[in-house]
């Protein structure tokens, strides 16, 4: 058993459950009763932890992973408004003035 993947956001590590387990690779996700329970800042040590239960899959898994969190980032990447507001890559316009998120 291999942990293959650790972050604070617990949407992307299930998002990562998900894509593994699409391929069929078994994957448990640990600490993710502890951090959400917890509702306040957890330290990195409690972080939601991505656990490949197959060995000969943990390579398979990383490639799996790297992609998949690099088509993350290119979506999510947060970008700054020409009204100075830092605007989460998720919205397409501005909460502040609504103009459109450059290209
Ligand atoms: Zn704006």
């Amino acid at each position: 058993v291999t942990r293959v993947f650790s972050s604070e956001d617990r949407i992307l590590v299930s998002h990562l459950k998900n894509i593994l387990d699409a391929e069929g690779i078994r994957c448990d996700v640990r600490n993710e009763i502890l951090s959400g329970a917890a509702g306040e800042l957890a330290p990195i040590d409690t972080w939601p932890e991505l656990w490949v239960t197959d060995n000969l899959k943990v390579d398979f898994a990383k490639d799996l992973i790297q992609s998949a969190l690099k088509q993350f980032d290119e979506k999510m990447d947060d970008w700054q408004c020409q009204c100075g507001e830092t605007i989460d890559g998720a919205m397409a316009i501005c909460w502040h003035c609504g103009a459109s998120a450059p290209n």
